[in-house]
């Protein structure tokens, strides 16, 4: 997609540098926002070095985000899109679960994530249009015990896409809620790698197997290189059926 820039959030590791490095397999530029700032942390990234644009960033500070949406506009001539993948996992009982930690995890995975819809929205509006996406997760529809914190700033993710497809249908630009199951990343890996949870997502999956990161990764670029403006709004579960396994 040649002269088109998508912003990815949390592109060091993980999902976001798959996503990130997908897109610019597709012909993409992205902007790739992280604290540690640098290109994706995953291989193949540096052969496609100069479509990746690092921005170092905390999508907590609102004030770092817009001024990296600036200086990505500033250099490509604008912003088509925004992958809101940056995100945390705190967890333990609910009984003793503290406050700070439940505020910290709807601040990374929930507020920062509306706060950067906001921020890119004049960017996107100025094309005529684009596409935003967020990374939820099939854990929004789950009870997941020791989760109250990260299930709850998920389930809001899907509200957040819903209301802003809303809003900004009418200007072109689609707001989608991607929601994966288990894929194996720093963030999941103690569990999806452990003996017991292995065997879990074994038994409750009806792939047999946790997803992988490149999977999340060509779904969400499929929705760029597609542009479906009547897919808007919408929860993308990708859980290879988890959710629905009885
Ligand atoms: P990782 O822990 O592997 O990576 C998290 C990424 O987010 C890193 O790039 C990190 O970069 C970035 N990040 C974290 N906090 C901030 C911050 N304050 N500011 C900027 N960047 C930040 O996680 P995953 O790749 O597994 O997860 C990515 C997304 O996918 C998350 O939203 C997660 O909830 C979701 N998800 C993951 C699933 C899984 O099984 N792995 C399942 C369902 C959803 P840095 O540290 O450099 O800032």
């Amino acid at each position: 997609m040649p002269n088109s820039t998508i912003a990815v959030t949390g592109a060091s590791r993980g999902l976001g540098a798959a996503i990130a490095l997908e897109l610019a397999t597709r012909g993409f530029t992205v902007g790739c926002l992280a604290r540690s700032g640098g290109i994706p942390d995953i291989e193949g990234a540096s052969a496609l070095a100069d479509r990746f644009i690092p921005l170092k960033c905390d999508v907590t500070d609102e004030s770092a985000l817009a001024q990296c949406f600036s200086e990505l506009a500033r250099r490509t001539g604008g912003i088509d899109g925004l992958v809101n993948n940056a995100g945390i996992q705190m967890g333990g009982a609910s009984r003793a679960f503290p406050t700070a930690d439940f505020e910290r995890v709807l601040r990374v995975n929930t507020v920062a994530l509306f706060a950067a819809c906001r921020e890119v929205y004049p960017y996107l509006q100025q094309r005529n249009g684009g596409i935003i996406v967020n990374i939820g997760s099939f854990f929004a529809e789950m009870g997941a015990k020791g989760n109250v914190a990260y299930s709850a700033s998920k389930a809001a993710i899907g509200a957040i896409t819903r209301c802003l497809a809303a809003e900004w249908g009418p200007h072109g630009i689609s707001v989608l809620n991607v929601a994966p199951g288990y894929i194996e990343t720093d963030m999941s890996r103690g569990y999806v790698g452990s003996p017991e949870g292995a065997a879990r997502i074994r038994a409750r999956t009806f792939t047999r197997r946790a997803g992988r990161p490149d999977e999340v990764a060509r779904t969400v670029a499929a929705i760029f290189t597609e542009k479906i403006e009547f897919l808007t709004g919408s929860t993308i579960t990708l859980d290879g059926g988890h959710g629905i396994s009885l």
